[in-house]
């Protein structure tokens, strides 16, 4: 879809890593990643100069090739920057949706399993989000009884979670990355259509480089590895190799 005559306008919203701006049109939104970045639930900060571009260069790719592959997404087109994107505006649906193809991070800890057990088919879990009860596990029955999606609707996510999984792990092998993990986020038009929102970048993936084990991610700043700044732009650069349409961004 053509942007061009897209504009940017006032601030709607200024998130943790992002910021969400009104423009023209009335159903479209400009997404910018921000070089903000936030661990354990914003009890560690930071800024990261140039995660913002790096991630949307991820980010836009993943998500042309989420349409190119027939997943309903919030993507239009390239935004008014680098580090933005026009996205259609959408309802929030208040879950973290985490998909899981070995177990790292908080699963580990919360089950004491080895880092690193492979899932197959890959784990879906969801959380809750609500800073007030803070971001808790939702299991599927409370997912319903609290109206957050019919029975109906959760089978429809599960089943695009499934298919946003291979797509971003095909994705990633072809930058050499093996995919760990993930979160995203769903989101509905005003006509009740339920698609795939926010962002979906290393600071929302696990990664790891397939020849050195090194992580590609959010994580180097979550455990102080240093680097931060050069990985998500060595990913990003990766990505801009990749051939293809996915491989449009601005
Ligand atoms: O650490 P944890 O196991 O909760 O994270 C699973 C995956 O979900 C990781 O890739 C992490 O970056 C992502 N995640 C996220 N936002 C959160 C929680 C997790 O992007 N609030």
């Amino acid at each position: 879809m053509e942007t061009d005559r897209i504009e940017r306008r006032e601030l709607f919203h200024s998130g943790k890593a992002n910021n969400v701006y009104f423009t023209n049109h009335p159903e479209y939104l400009e997404l910018e990643s921000s070089d903000r970045i936030s661990a354990g639930n914003g009890a560690k900060t930071g800024v990261i100069v140039g995660k913002g571009v790096a991630n949307n260069i991820i980010s836009s790719a993943i998500f042309n090739k989420l349409e190119e592959k027939g997943v309903q997404t919030h993507y239009v087109g390239p935004g008014s920057n680098e580090a933005s994107k026009i996205v259609k505006k959408a309802t929030p649906i208040l879950l973290e949706v985490i998909g899981r193809f070995k177990a790292a991070g908080s699963y580990v800890k919360r089950y004491d399993v080895p880092d690193m057990m492979p899932f197959d088919p890959v784990y879906i879990e969801y959380t809750y989000k609500s800073d007030a009860a803070g971001d808790p596990l939702i299991g599927n029955d409370a997912i319903i009884a609290n109206g957050i999606l019919t029975r109906r609707e959760l089978g429809y996510v599960e089943y695009v979670t499934e298919r946003v999984a291979h797509v971003i792990k095909d994705f990633f092998a072809e930058c050499n990355a093996d995919l760990v993990d993930f979160k995203i986020e769903f989101g509905r038009l005003p006509n009740g259509q339920i698609i795939v929102i926010d962002e979906i970048s290393p600071d929302t993936c696990r990664i790891l480089d397939k020849k050195t084990g090194k992580s590609l991610d959010k994580d180097r700043f979550r455990k102080d590895m240093g680097e931060v700044a050069e990985t998500y732009s060595e990913v990003a650069q990766m990505v801009l190799k990749l051939k293809g349409p996915g491989n449009t961004t601005n």
